[in-house]
């Protein structure tokens, strides 16, 4: 049985999780301090995923650059691309937190959402 290791993320403890695949297909996990781990493994393996959290560039002399993640996981490999395209973005808009800067970023099925109060710099 191959072994990998891996480090759950799914909470601040992050468990070093010790996961090996049987000759049936059924995973055994070890290193988990709760069955979060047991999951997070399971698709890990099969289809990982992440959020993306970064900063955007605006045309407000008062706040330069601003903080915004998706509201969804998406396929691990597309952040790099997901990286890349807020890169290209320049916010001419206020947001407050939560608000959508752009709906389905990329088609990836994830909105782009402020996560600071830009309005707060108004005077
Ligand atoms: S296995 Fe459970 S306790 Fe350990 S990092 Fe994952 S969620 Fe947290």
């Amino acid at each position: 049985m191959n072994e990998i290791k891996l480090t759950c993320i799914v909470c601040p403890n992050g468990c070093e999780l010790i996961v090996g695949k049987k000759e049936d297909g059924s995973l055994e996990v070890a290193g988990n301090l709760c069955p979060k781990g047991v999951k997070f493994a399971a698709d890990e393996l099969e289809r990982p995923v992440r959020t993306f959290t970064g900063t955007a560039v605006t045309v407000f002399e008062d706040f330069p650059v601003a903080p915004v993640k998706i509201n969804r996981e998406v396929p691990r490999e597309q952040i790099p691309s997901v990286a890349r395209y807020v890169n290209t973005l320049t916010l001419t808009k206020r947001y407050a937190p939560g608000d959508i800067v752009e709906e389905n970023v990329l088609g990836l099925g994830a909105d782009l959402v402020a996560t600071a109060d830009m309005r707060l710099e108004e005077s």
